[in-house]
């Protein structure tokens, strides 16, 4: 998947997460807050209503009791029992009887009355001077014509506090006096017996105007004994203040305290009688545990939830740190921190679809040597280095990967091969200049390879072609080079199957004395001949197969080439002649050489000194003791050695010494040079080399005689043998045998 994608996914996952998981909290937290919100509600609307119902039982009570005072006042009055006191003593007496009256008492406005307690009979002569204060404002209300209720106070007779209804008692539309009765506070049983209200968790109590207490349920939340609903640390001043002011103006309120340390509400409402009200409380929840308890399972729900998404959170941010971790391994270069190819590859991808533009592919000049000089370290800082150089020199939009080894490409937002060749120019300069200066005093030389709208692959194919040149350090990629690399492939993968089907075709040159003419041996050269007839020349693939290895195959298949040829002649009664054959320079630095070259030339039962090997002058630089050791064993198993395009590379006359050849080849070039006639100087260094070669029993070979004039230079400088064109052009071995091999019985 694409990087810049997965991470969009990535943070598309993330963005839903972080919302989901608020939504969910807003979400599951106003659901509570609701439930909270409505629970409390109910809570306090049965508290109200329950209130309330008390408060009408209440009142229903005192109002049948006014009733029943005010019916037996209407009696009296008619039966104009006032007038006689010992009839109104004994009608009293009677009265307090059939009710539940504590006493009952007549007193008329002049002050005088009769009392009758039950239990304790009848005081005439009672006055409203004896009455108990409350009582007697009660009275003194109805000597006004008012129905009336007392506060409380204790009676004096029963151990209880009471309280008294008053009416008036009139003749003749004046109120002649008052009759009251005192009751037990029985009417508030209910509440001084610690009943319940809402559903067995609320007390109600009944206090007065100032918040006192008149009769306070046995049963109650606050277990102290208190006189009033301020007293105790339990509910704060603003609560107080608050129910204070309710409680004088006759108004319902709401509050909450905290008891035992936990909440609890209230609810006051006044009874419209004496300043009285009734007070209720409850702890919270008290009467709503069901209701409670959904919630704490919401709660814990939630939490859950919340938790869960949290975890849920951070294994998606220990997965997301780790898919980075992943896609970092997967997309960047170690080394450098660069990206790497298959970065580069997708962002390729997607940029070359967009606009025009260039890929470079940049090598360092022999990295190797860096490497060796500096260690891994050091190669590696400057790989750092490069990768930084690079970075400076991009413009927007372009970017770069370092792929393998120090091998590294930038996608150019340029086309024009003019500013390629500065900006690249630039980059390849800078690492040069910098480096030089810097500690290493090594310049670090770069090379590049350029494609305008191609693939990396095709900047590489340009890369290489200036591979090892100092003289040239950026290259175009054209169709030239695209071709060479088509072949390239087609003979990389068609030579193995060309090798199994024989397609390499042994060619012979023959090699003449140059004084007699006389053929004296000849050089296997290869020519590959596809299927379709056609040839490819050794130029077009040797350079390749020496590249890659498969020189080494083909040599030692040419070698038994060689032998069957010469088997075929001695087969065929024909005085066999020797035959070179080129040795790539690979089979030199392979130990097991000569015995596998011995065993070839031995199956075909081919005598030793009939074979030649020639080895290029270049192989000798590179391992001299090697190549010495080699040629020895060649020599102790009898082989002969040529020393191939002597004077093409670094020859030096110290070689002919050191190494023990029996044949040394002049290169074409030497006598190209010579004839030309431009330095009698290489004349004399030709007629030095041909001597000292004579001195040392080495025979001489000159090659490219292509004319008479060529071959009397040559024998003039006393060489041995001639080879080229003059004498003939490489031939099908089959050719060869039939033009100069029959005539030799
Ligand atoms: P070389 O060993 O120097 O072979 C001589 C080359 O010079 C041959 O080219 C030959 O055709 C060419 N030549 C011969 N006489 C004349 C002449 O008078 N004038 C000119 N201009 N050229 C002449 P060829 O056959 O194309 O081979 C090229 C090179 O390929 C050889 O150079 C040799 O180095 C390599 N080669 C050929 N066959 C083999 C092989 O089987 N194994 C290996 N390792 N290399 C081979
Ligand atoms: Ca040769
Ligand atoms: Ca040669």
């Amino acid at each position: 998947m694409d990087e810049r994608k997965l991470k969009n996914q990535l943070f598309r996952i993330a963005a839903i997460m972080i919302i989901s998981s608020i939504l969910l909290c807003v979400a599951g937290g106003s659901v509570l807050y609701y439930l909270l919100k409505t629970a409390h509600e109910s809570d306090n609307l049965q508290m109200r209503i329950e209130t309330e119902e008390y408060k009408d039982r209440i009142l229903k009570q005192l109002d049948s009791n006014m009733q029943i005072l005010s019916t037996l006042s209407r009696a009296y009055e008619v039966s104009q029992v006032f007038d006689d006191p010992d009839q109104l003593a004994d009608s009293l007496a009677l009265s307090n009887e059939g009710n539940d009256f504590i006493s009952i008492v007549y007193m008329s406005v002049d002050g005088v009355g009769i009392l009758n307690t039950r239990g304790y009979g009848t005081w005439e002569g009672f006055t409203l001077e004896d009455c108990n204060p409350y009582s007697r404002e009660a009275i003194e209300q109805s000597f006004q014509g008012e129905d009336a209720i007392s506060k409380m106070f204790d009676s004096q007779v029963a151990d209880e506090k009471v309280f008294v209804y008053s009416v008036p008692v009139w003749r003749d539309g004046d109120v002649i006096g008052a009759l009251a009765a005192s009751d037990s506070i029985g009417i508030f049983t209910d509440i001084a017996d610690g009943n319940t209200v809402m559903g067995g968790e609320g007390y109600v109590h009944l206090i007065n105007e100032t918040g006192s207490c008149l009769v306070r349920s046995k049963n109650t939340l606050v277990k102290e004994d208190i006189d009033s609903i301020f007293d105790g640390p339990y509910m704060d001043e603003y609560v107080k203040e608050n129910t204070r002011q309710a409680l004088i103006n006759q108004e319902s309120v709401y509050g909450q305290f905290k008891y035992e340390g936990q909440e609890c509400h209230f609810y006051t409402i006044p009874l419209g009688l004496n300043g009285w009200h009734l007070f209720c409380a409850n702890r919270v929840w008290g009467s709503a545990t069901a209701v409670l308890n959904v919630m704490i399972v919401i709660g814990v729900v939630l939490m859950i939830l919340v938790v869960a998404n949290g975890l849920l959170y951070y294994g998606f941010y220990i997965f997301k740190k780790r898919t980075n971790e992943l896609l970092n391994m997967a997309y960047y270069d170690r080394v450098t921190g660069a990206e790497n190819s298959l970065r580069f590859d997708q962002e390729y991808a997607e940029a070359s679809k967009k606009n025009n533009f260039s890929v470079a592919a940049l090598n360092i000049h022999n990295f190797k040597a860096v490497n060796d000089l500096f260690g891994n370290s050091g190669g590696n800082k400057v790989l750092c280095y490069v990768k930084k150089v690079i970075e400076q020199h991009l413009k927007e939009g372009e970017f770069f990967c370092r792929d393998a080894a120090d091998l590294f490409y930038i996608y150019l937002l340029e086309t024009q091969e003019d500013i390629l060749l500065e900006r690249v120019g630039q980059i390849i300069n800078y690492v040069r200049e910098s480096s030089s200066n810097a500690a290493y005093s090594y310049e670090i030389s770069i090379y590049a390879g350029i494609v305008v709208g191609g693939t990396r692959e095709n900047a590489l194919v340009a890369l290489q072609s200036i591979r090892g040149m100092h003289h040239k350090n950026i290259a175009f990629y054209n169709n030239a080079l695209h071709q060479a690399l088509r072949d390239k492939n087609d003979i990389e993968s068609a030579m193995y199957i060309a090798l199994k089907n024989q397609e390499f075709k042994l060619f012979l040159q023959p090699k003449n004395d140059l004084r007699t003419g006389q053929v004296v041996g000849a050089e296997a050269l290869v020519r590959w001949q596809k299927a379709d007839g056609s040839y490819r020349y050794p130029n077009e693939f040797i350079p390749l197969f020496e590249a890659n290895g498969f020189c080494t195959k083909l040599d030692i298949y040419m070698v038994e080439q060689a032998c069957r040829q010469i088997r075929e002649w001695i087969d065929a009664g024909n005085e066999p002649i020797p035959i070179s054959i080129n040795q790539s320079k690979l089979l030199f630095s392979n130990r097991s050489y000569v015995s596998e070259l011995e065993e070839v030339v031995d199956r075909y039962g081919v005598a030793h000194d009939l074979i030649t090997l020639e080895i290029l002058e270049g192989v000798a630089m590179n391992d001299m003791e090697l190549l010495i050791s080699q040629i020895q064993l060649l020599h102790e198993k009898g082989f002969r050695v040529s020393l191939d395009d002597f004077g093409t590379g670094y020859s030096s006359l110290n070689m002919l010494y050191q190494l023990k050849i029996d044949e040394l080849k002049l290169d074409r070039g030497f006598l190209r040079k010579a004839s030309n006639g431009d330095a009698a100087r290489r004349q004399i260094i030709l007629e030095q080399v041909i001597g000292f070669a004579k001195k040392l029993g080495i025979s001489t070979v000159a090659e490219g005689v292509e004319t008479e004039e060529d071959r009397r230079n040559m024998e003039a400088l006393s060489c041995d043998i001639g080879q080229g064109y003059f004498y003939d052009k490489p031939i099908a071995a089959q050719v060869f045998t039939e033009k100069y091999m029959h005539n030799r019985a």
